[in-house]
């Protein structure tokens, strides 16, 4: 029997829709809304799709939204000093740098100017710091999405045995520090792990954020297992003919052999409409929590842990 799909789409838009709600209630009851200002440097294509998304999902939101572009030779001054400048905003509730930076740009250097009350995306130190001492704050977007979606199949997810494979700062450790916070058992897999089939196979819960298109086959599944497939690879797909340039089209494909894994998991996530669309929705969830935090409003219903 092939495993239940989570729609990561539809689960995305009802967290969406909730934030919609809380925030028209805050321009009624407080008189503001919440404010997102994303920056973006230089013309990577792909960085200029999810910006123009999370403007709109903002927008939808009914908050308001800030796009900053920056051309892509600005010095990395010019890019700390914008991101200082949001920071002392009073205006603006969040901040996010769309990553990745030039390479001329040192991205460490502008997180460190990024107010950590603003900081939506998680991705300051001391909001990994926060996550690693347990305490509340602003969680990394993607890998809260992750917790969100294996949470639609089973609500509890103590003890369950939680293997992540990726140990990025932006996915995979906090992925495996919030399943802990759920009370799983982790184990972080990353490419010295020996014999990671094995090590796959014990797992009730997989996540994959590797950044290898299928590289996770369906035999390495546990049967009944919850399979979360962060991975977005684009791959030639000669299969559907030349593009406009005459080469030929690509298409999206996750982390995991979809098709084999579907087959022995309980449930798994889709490539695209899976994890993707949770990371815009939490962070409009973050945008909405943060503008709470920092203007002493209550945390609307339904948004507290
Ligand atoms: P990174 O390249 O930063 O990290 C990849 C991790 O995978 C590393 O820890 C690496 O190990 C590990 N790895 C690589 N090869 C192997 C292997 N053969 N066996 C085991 N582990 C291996 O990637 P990210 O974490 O930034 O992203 C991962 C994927 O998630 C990408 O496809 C990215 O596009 C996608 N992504 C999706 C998002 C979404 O919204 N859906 C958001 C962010 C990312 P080591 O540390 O030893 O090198």
């Amino acid at each position: 029997m092939s495993a239940a799909l989570i729609d990561g789409e539809a689960i995305g838009q009802r967290i969406r829709d909730e934030v919609k709600a809380a925030t028209a209630r805050l321009e009624q009851t407080k008189g503001a809304a919440p404010e997102l200002a994303v920056v973006l440097v230089g013309e990577d294509p792909a960085s200029q799709i999810y910006v123009r998304a999370k403007v709109k999902n903002t927008q939808d939101a009914g908050m308001r939204s800030h796009a900053h572009r920056l051309p892509a030779d600005a010095t990395e001054e010019e890019v700390i000093a914008l991101v200082a400048r949001l920071s002392a905003d009073p205006q603006i509730d969040g901040v996010l740098v769309q990553l990745p930076l030039p390479k001329h740009i040192d991205e460490a250097r502008v997180l460190a100017a990024l107010d950590p009350a603003k900081d939506v995306d998680g991705l300051t130190e001391a909001s990994a710091g926060r996550l690693l001492l347990g305490k509340p704050g602003l969680r990394p977007c993607t890998p809260a999405g992750c917790v969100i979606l294996a949470r639609t199949v089973t609500r509890d997810l103590a003890g369950a045995h939680c293997v992540v494979i990726g140990r990025s700062i932006l996915v995979g450790k906090p992925a495996a520090l919030l399943f802990l916070e759920q009370n799983c058992t982790i184990a972080i897999a990353h490419s010295r792990t020996r014999d990671l089939p094995a090590l796959c196979r014990s797992a009730d819960i997989l996540v994959a954020a590797v950044g290898r298109p299928e590289m996770i086959r369906g035999a390495w599944v546990k049967p009944g297992a919850i399979v979360i497939d962060v991975g977005i690879n684009r791959v030639p797909a000669p299969e559907l003919g030349p593009g406009k340039d005459g080469a030929p089209k690509s298409r999206i494909v996750g982390d995991v052999a979809f098709a084999e894994a579907r087959e022995i998991a309980g449930a798994i996530t889709p490539v695209p409409r899976g994890v993707g669309p949770m990371t815009r929705a939490c962070l409009l969830r973050n945008t909405l929590l943060a503008a709470c935090a920092r203007r002493g409003w209550p945390v609307p219903p339904g948004f507290e842990g």
